[in-house]
């Protein structure tokens, strides 16, 4: 692996480490190209708090760090400036001005939540609702005909807990509009090395059968966890059991 486009920074409030660390440890692992992607602030309506992300005020320094960052390491490896963002078609628009306005270089699709976050729960507790299921795929879905995200982060977050079957046929629409967008599919390694419920052996059946692209994902919450060869070896030998093989590298998206 020799890129990385899923990092996060201490902005998001549930990630530690210095910008810094993060780059020092994936230069000693090796890694050519890291990117940092952490959760999106979003122009939500004033009063309404998302915890897991930074806010509006804090992305001036966050690209204005990673772009230091960049120029400080040239020659020695390449660091990425983006976003991990769910789409969210009420405050999408505004997101983009805001993302465009900030010089965000790349975006990753990761539907933490679907409608618009608002009263919305979380997409990965245990749920057997299949019209809930058919809501995140079909605004994923919408989200990656934007054209504007690099790929697909966790594509497999939605905990869903009834039939195997209604749950392929879904998630099915994923992986065929993944291609048709030609957008890769990531392997949360992060997920894989938390034994969560994600990667999901019944969603990666679906994405062999439909050969889609995919990439690995370090979703690094802490610089350390950028040292973690063994997490690595792990996801190719997941791919494998699959007859999948990682892309080393993704083209970006631009977000104009
Ligand atoms: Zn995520
Ligand atoms: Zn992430």
């Amino acid at each position: 692996m020799i890129a990385n486009y899923h990092t996060h920074t201490p902005r998001c409030k549930h990630a530690i480490g210095r910008e810094e660390e993060y780059v020092r440890c994936a230069m000693d692992a090796g890694f050519q190209i890291l990117g940092f992607a952490d959760h999106t602030p979003y122009p939500f309506p004033a009063g309404f708090v998302s915890g897991f992300r930074m806010g509006l005020h804090e992305l001036e320094d966050y690209c204005l760090t990673v772009r230091k960052l960049r120029q400080q390491y040239a020659g020695q490896i390449q660091i990425l400036l983006g976003v991990e963002a769910e789409y969210y078609p009420k405050f999408f628009p505004d997101l983009m001005d805001i993302l465009r306005d900030n010089g965000v270089q790349y975006m990753i699709l990761g539907q933490h939540m679907i409608g618009n976050e608002i009263d919305e729960p979380y997409c990965g507790i245990p749920d057997g609702d299949a019209k809930k299921l058919e809501r995140y795929c079909d605004q994923s879905i919408e989200a990656m005909h934007t054209g504007l995200f690099t790929y697909f982060a966790h594509p497999d977050l939605f905990h869903f807990v009834g039939d195997k079957k209604v749950y392929q046929a879904q998630m099915r629409r994923i992986c065929q509009a993944a291609n048709s967008c030609r957008l890769p599919l990531e392997l949360n390694l992060l997920g894989l090395h938390g034994n969560r419920h994600y990667p999901n052996p019944h969603f990666w059946e679906v994405v062999a059968e439909e050969n889609c692209r995919v990439i690995m994902g370090m979703d690094a919450h802490q610089p350390k966890f950028l040292l973690d060869a063994d997490i690595r070896c792990r996801g190719r030998e997941f791919l494998a059991g699959y007859g999948l093989t990682p892309m080393d590298t993704v083209t970006l998206r631009s977000i104009r």
